[in-house]
């Protein structure tokens, strides 16, 4: 077994706290990393406090991992010690079923298994996040970080595992490109990544924020417009006319006003998932124009690749305030504020002292 800290919650109602436990010894497919920096994502807060129902304590959150390699199982041939690598939100899966085979193992039909909260295939152990100073995953889960990157990059690399493949995925999907008219929803952590990315891809991206300090900011970002979604009157002016609209709030909201912006056949897809769920839409306000609404969870592991590639080849990182795991619960009251420039990022080797 390895000897690893880590930060945990021990139940719903009480902050992070120093935790040791055991990782698994190596398996002839694992992967020994030492982890440098790890994203704090808005999902770790909702699982900490059992917002979605299913948490199992002590819970070590975490899934925006970059590390490096200490050491491979036998069976591993192509990564060695000390190359750079990542682990986003998933660790395995069935890999036989129509959904893996197509490389998209977050829709397994058996079972994903996640960074944290879900259960190994093998030994039914507690999988355990990246609020830790080492992980142990299967060598078909970890990526590469692309050799572009350089190592003052890596804490701005880390939030691209989830916040930056969740938005990636259904912006492709939807098939956003040159002359899109795309629409993001709420400026956090999801949201200042899919500004970046749709903005690469070659869209038009106007900002939907509830808050006015963020303005300037989202511009920088790359979003050719920003609107104050309170202020109907700006609202008004966009009826009808977006093809794609990713929402990326983490709290209940009416969708109405973002439906109405959308022109025929165009698409809300939610990937916020908030404790509560969102009012009813109105019905007519999809029946008339042939609207859809949407869903979309994170992206496959070589779909993943593919935008890390993407981000390396157009310079896109995601912008973060480096934080010393003390400061974690500051950060989650923070986050809840919608307080955050516009990713926390633990420094793992504050960990290690
Ligand atoms: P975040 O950094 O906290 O950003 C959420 C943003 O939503 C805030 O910055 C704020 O933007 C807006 N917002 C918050 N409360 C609001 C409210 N009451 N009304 C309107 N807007 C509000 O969170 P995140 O890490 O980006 O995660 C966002 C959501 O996506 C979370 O629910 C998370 O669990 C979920 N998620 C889903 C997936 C997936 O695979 N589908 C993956 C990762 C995360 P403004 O200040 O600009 O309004
Ligand atoms: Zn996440
Ligand atoms: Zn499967």
């Amino acid at each position: 077994m390895v000897k690893v800290h880590g930060y945990a919650a021990q139940q719903a109602t009480t902050p992070l706290a120093p935790f040791d436990f055991d990782r698994r010894d190596l398996r002839p497919n694992d992967v020994q990393i030492d982890i440098l920096y790890c994203g704090v994502c808005h999902s770790d807060l909702h699982t900490a406090r059992n917002e979605w129902k299913s948490t199992i304590y002590p819970f070590v959150p975490g899934h925006e991992i970059v590390g490096k390699v200490l050491e491979v199982g036998e069976e591993v041939k192509d990564l060695k010690k000390g190359d750079v690598v990542a682990v986003g939100c998933m660790v395995d899966s069935c890999r036989t079923c129509k959904n893996c085979k197509d490389g998209l193992e977050q829709y397994c039909d058996t079972e994903t298994i996640f960074t944290y909260n879900s259960r190994d295939r093998h030994d039914k152990s507690v999988t355990y996040g990246g609020y830790s100073t080492q992980i142990i995953v299967d060598r078909a889960f970890v990526l590469h970080v692309p050799k572009e990157f350089k190592e003052t990059d890596y804490p701005g690399v880390a939030p691209l595992l989830c916040a930056g493949i969740t938005t990636y995925s259904p912006l492709k999907h939807w098939k956003v490109g040159e002359g899109s008219l795309v629409g993001v929803v709420g400026l956090g952590g999801l949201g200042h990544m899919a500004i970046k990315l749709a903005h690469a891809m070659g869209a038009h991206v106007v900002l939907f924020t509830t808050s006015a300090s963020k303005v300037q900011d989202a511009k920088r970002l790359g979003a050719d417009e920003v609107v104050l979604s309170k202020n109907e009157e700006e609202m008004k002016k966009h009826v009808g006319s977006f093809d794609f609209i990713l929402d990326t709030v983490a709290a209940s909201h009416n969708l109405d006003p973002f439906i109405q912006l959308l022109k025929r056949d165009g698409t809300l897809c939610l990937v916020g998932a908030p404790e509560f769920p969102h009012p009813s839409p109105t019905i007519n306000q999809l029946i008339f124009k042939r609207r859809q609404i949407a869903g979309s969870l994170i992206g496959g592991i070589k779909e993943t690749q593919e935008m890390l590639d993407f981000c390396a080849k157009h310079h896109i990182t995601a912008d973060i305030e480096l934080i010393p795991i003390g400061k974690i619960n500051e950060a989650y009251d923070r986050m809840l504020k919608s307080d955050v420039k516009y990713r926390f990022v633990i420094d793992s080797a504050t960990l290690k002292k």
